[in-house]
């Protein structure tokens, strides 16, 4: 019984998508309309911390949805009180503003650089990205984003967002002119690959910025909220930031994202920034709970171990099949592979029988890992062994 082609066609084409629809979720497992289940290894794009389906959603939903749902951002709500000071506490920035996806918490971090640039900098706008970074899918933080071919679509394109290579601190100061008013980057390049910044380019860069009056604006759409085993991945070198974005994470599932600043550089003004739904109160209990799991005693030190359990077994599979190695940080991992195996192994994980498993390749040569954070090491194992046996099969 396949769905209905009709029903399906009533949506937008955006993408190639599998004929099947997705019904039930649970922890690390999907399960369709034919009842198939799937062990997943994508989870909504790294967005699923705590699986699919936890508790803590559904508690925090049905409790927030009977006391207030939106009274608009125009006033106060103990919700987003609480997660704001929560993101406070654990970080070294001092003000927090509420959105609903990465590419809007960029957005904002963008305005927010430009207005400090307006106020200090004698109108300074141009921000430095990275060749295959990606911020988003609106008009500027595409224009953002380092992806091939990104600069001739839609465009003109916003203006004022010079590429540099990560990891090569010489093509960040070639860039640098009197209009430079900061430097983004993802602490690990996320679709760009899984590829880290090393902890001496992070470092060099916030000496690079801090000399030359510029910010650092670090986007943790997909490293924030413990993915890489600590709270948030900038973290591990050592860095404090001006700016940090966060999304995907930090609703485990719902939209929620934020935009997080230093009080020096929270220079917007009343009319600035604003949104229907921005900090509403459903979306960020959902956040209090999410942060409350997430920062427990011991969880980020289990994203950590089983981080290395995957690792070691991604190594292992990399030398039985002659691979490139894996890479990665915590739970966002990937495995490179000496040939363009990508597309086709994800394709067969899914088609799999009599369960399925769903697997992300971000580049052909390349499989992308980002599991929930609550994964079991059975539940790799799992996975890993498929994996052999799907591989298998194609180099047969
Ligand atoms: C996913 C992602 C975004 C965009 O987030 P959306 O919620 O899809 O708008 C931005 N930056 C990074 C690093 C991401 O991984």
């Amino acid at each position: 019984m396949n769905p209905d082609r009709a029903g399906l066609d009533a949506l937008m084409e955006i993408t190639s998508r599998p004929e099947l629809v997705f019904v039930r979720g649970e922890g690390s497992w999907l399960e369709d309309h034919q009842g198939k289940r799937y062990l997943d290894f994508i989870q909504g794009w790294a967005v699923n911390c705590l699986g699919h389906n936890p508790p803590q959603i559904a508690d925090a939903l049905v409790r927030q949805s009977k006391l207030l749902v939106n009274p608009s951002p125009a006033f106060y709500n103990q919700p987003s009180i609480d997660l704001a000071t929560r993101l406070v506490g654990a970080s070294c920035f001092d003000r927090i503003f509420f959105a609903n996806s990465g590419a809007e918490a960029n957005e904002g971090a963008i305005k927010l650089a430009r207005k400090w640039g307006q106020l200090h900098r004698n109108g300074a706008y141009k921000i430095i990205t990275f060749d295959h970074s990606f911020h988003g899918r609106t008009l500027a933080t595409m224009s953002a984003s380092g992806k091939p071919g990104w600069d001739r679509k839609f465009a003109p394109q916003v203006d004022g967002f010079p590429k540099a290579r990560l990891n090569d601190l010489d093509s960040v100061r070639n860039l640098i002119d009197e209009q430079t008013v900061a430097i983004m980057l993802e602490p690990v390049q996320g679709e760009g690959g899984v590829v880290p910044a090393s902890t001496e380019f992070l470092q060099a860069l916030r000496d690079l910025t801090r000399e030359r009056e510029m910010l650092l604006i670090v986007d943790e759409v997909q490293t924030g909220m413990g993915r890489t085993g600590v709270l948030f991945a900038h973290q591990r070198a050592g860095i404090e930031p001006d700016i940090m974005t966060l999304g995907k994470g930090i609703g485990g599932g719902v939209p929620l994202a934020a935009l997080c600043a230093r009080e020096a550089v929270s220079c917007f003004e009343h009319g600035d920034q604003g949104g229907t739904y921005n900090g509403n109160p459903l979306m960020t209990a959902v956040g209090v709970a999410i942060f409350d799991t997430l920062t427990a005693p011991g969880f980020l030190e289990g994203v950590e171990e089983r981080g290395w359990h995957l690792s070691e077994g991604l190594t292992a599979l990399s030398e039985k099949w002659g691979m490139l190695g894996e890479r990665g940080l915590g739970l966002l991992r990937a495995l490179v592979m000496d040939r363009d195996d990508g597309p086709a192994l994800v394709e067969a994980a899914q088609q799999r029988a009599p369960e399925g498993l769903l697997l992300n390749s971000p580049r052909p040569n390349l499989l992308r890992f980002m599991p929930a954070l609550n994964v079991s090491k059975d539940e790799i194992d799992t996975m890993l062994a498929w994996l052999d046996e799907l591989i298998a099969r194609a180099r047969r």
